[in-house]
């Protein structure tokens, strides 16, 4: 399938899961994860009108970042990184990434906010939360979430926008429902308690087979890979 109908297609699924919530559709940022697709289909995309590029690796977004068809100034992308960050990698991170998703530690917030600050950024990142109990995934438990932003609240060289999760693979995107409401009433909760500083907006999550459910649960990032790309 062509990457202009995918688009095409993905944009109006957006519209319609908008119009059954009451949402309005500019509401919702689609961000086209990249990882493992060439320039040639990146630069196809962003002739589509995708400006928001998202990577789960740092070399390979480096690597896309300083390619010359992709670093002309004036296609204003804006660069997210989607997957699981090492500390060491954040130095790299913070020259490139407008939005990191996936903070989840304080060590990794604390390696962040110094490495921002020697570049003179603040860098605008999003907490990962495990909203479901499966082991494996990452993230910060729910019930400490708020903890963990007060924690992180004097490091002056972030600034938290909102919350990220990843539903567990299932069959069926009803079943990721439950896991996306989880996160939008946290993050509803998390700003009426006025427990940070922060004002908590952006809800990330939501991917190829369940975006529109996440749409509906209150999403205003989603992350879509193979629905453009496939
Ligand atoms: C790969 C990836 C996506 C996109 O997944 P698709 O199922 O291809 O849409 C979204 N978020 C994260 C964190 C990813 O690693």
């Amino acid at each position: 399938m062509a990457i202009k109908e995918n688009i095409l297609r993905i944009r109006e699924r957006i519209r319609a899961s908008c119009v059954k919530s009451g949402r309005l559709p500019e509401s919702v940022t689609l961000v086209a994860v990249t990882k493992n697709r060439g320039v040639e289909q990146i630069k196809e995309a962003i002739a589509y009108g995708i400006v928001d590029i998202g990577e789960n690796r740092i070399q390979e977004a480096i690597d896309k970042y300083s390619s010359s068809q992709l670093a002309t100034g004036d296609l204003q992308l804006r660069w997210h990184m989607v997957g699981h960050l090492q500390t060491n990698k954040v130095k790299d991170a913070v020259k490139i990434f407008d939005l990191i998703h996936s903070v989840d530690s304080l060590r990794l917030a604390q390696e962040i906010d110094k490495q921002a600050a020697r570049i003179n950024k603040v860098q605008d990142i999003l907490i990962e939360v495990k909203t479901s109990p499966e082991e494996t995934k990452s993230g910060v438990k729910p019930e400490e979430a708020e903890v963990f932003l007060k924690d992180i609240s004097g490091l002056n060289n972030i600034k938290v926008r909102g919350l990220m999760t990843i539903a567990p693979l299932a069959d069926n995107p009803e079943n990721s429902r439950p896991y996306f409401r989880a996160l939008r009433e946290l993050r509803d909760k998390i700003n009426q308690l006025r427990a940070t500083s922060y004002e908590l907006r952006t809800i990330s999550m939501g991917m190829t087979d369940d975006f529109e459910v996440a749409i509906e649960e209150g999403a205003d990032m989603v992350r879509l890979g193979r629905a453009i790309f496939d």
